[in-house]
């Protein structure tokens, strides 16, 4: 079995982002990342995400505030942001804290700064087949990262494990763009394990622990583990059980290292595109 490793496909979006970077006129794109309150999930992607940028020889601004910020006071900032010309993309930490009303961020947000694809113009886009806005950098990271490994999706059996905003849902309309044929699982799903064994291309994005192992994986079916977890040791872990793969799917993701690493670079990607002023990808 092949280990797709996510450090791979960074690299190369790395290569596409160098020479858009050519066309911000010598100036550095600014990432603002908003983050409320000190959740443990939410300072580790900001780290990534915070070291990807400089890695890419972009910048980004961390705006923290307390956990108990009032709805009008986190607004009236988050729009100072929004409206900052040297802020070129953003990247709000989510979920918030109740008192906020998330919604109406995403509503806020301007869509061309929006670089995980929240707000519903974004997420009209991306439902509609038209490339011409952000997508959710996870989504997309999956596909990136069959393509970095020209892993054939026209045509091939889909079966996603979630169908959250950020991953499932987003994902499935990227797949179908490329012409895959799509399922769509999650706790409702009767057979489970039968709908999965019967893709050609899994992509677990549920956020359990090594709920799916070989048993759920088909004969040399390529497996994408989206999920982040920490497992009974207390070790970092995906959906898929890795260990138990060898002989029967033909390449998977690894967690760490595999599709992590290559959100980041979808939303380094993202920033240089906004700096740009390039309109993203044409449908
Ligand atoms: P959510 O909790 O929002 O959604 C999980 C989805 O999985 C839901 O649709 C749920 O179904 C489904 N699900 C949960 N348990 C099962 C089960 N036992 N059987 C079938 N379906 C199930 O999670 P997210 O989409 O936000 O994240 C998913 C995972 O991806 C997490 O581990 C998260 O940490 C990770 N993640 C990783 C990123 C990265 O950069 N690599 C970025 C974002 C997320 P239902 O709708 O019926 O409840």
């Amino acid at each position: 079995m092949i280990t797709l490793k996510g450090a791979e496909v960074s690299a190369k979006i790395k290569e596409q982002t160098a020479e858009m970077l050519k066309q911000c006129g010598g100036r550095i794109p600014k990432l603002a990342i908003v983050r409320v309150g000190e959740n443990p999930d939410d300072l580790s992607y900001e780290r990534g995400a915070v070291k990807k940028m400089a890695a890419f020889g972009l910048s980004a601004e961390v705006y923290a505030y307390p956990a108990d910020i009032d709805d009008e006071a986190f607004k009236a900032e988050f729009q100072k942001i929004n409206g900052d010309p040297e802020v070129d993309g953003i990247l709000l930490l989510r979920p918030l804290p109740k008192q906020i009303h998330e919604r109406e961020i995403e509503r806020m947000i301007d869509p061309e700064k929006d670089l995980d694809g929240i707000s519903p113009e974004n997420i009209a886009k991306v439902f509609a087949g038209d490339s011409s806005g952000y997508a959710p950098c996870t989504a997309e990271a999956v596909v990136e990262t069959l393509k970095a490994f020209e892993i054939p999706i026209s045509g091939k059996r889909a079966v996603i494990v979630g169908r959250s905003m950020v991953v499932g849902k987003p994902l499935s309309m990227l797949l179908l763009k490329e012409n895959a044929t799509v399922t769509i699982c999650h706790t409702r799903t009767v057979n489970l394990k039968e709908t999965c064994r019967n893709a050609e291309i899994l992509v677990a994005a549920a956020g359990r622990a090594k709920m799916l192992d070989k048993e759920s994986v088909g004969k040399d079916a390529v497996v994408i583990d989206v999920g982040i977890n920490v497992d009974e040791n207390g070790k970092l872990c995906g959906d898929v059980d890795f260990e138990t793969l060898e002989g029967t799917a033909s390449m998977a993701t690894p967690v760490p290292g595999g599709i992590g690493a290559v959100t980041t670079a979808v939303l380094a990607k993202h920033l240089v595109m906004a700096a740009a002023g390039k309109v993203p990808r044409k449908g």
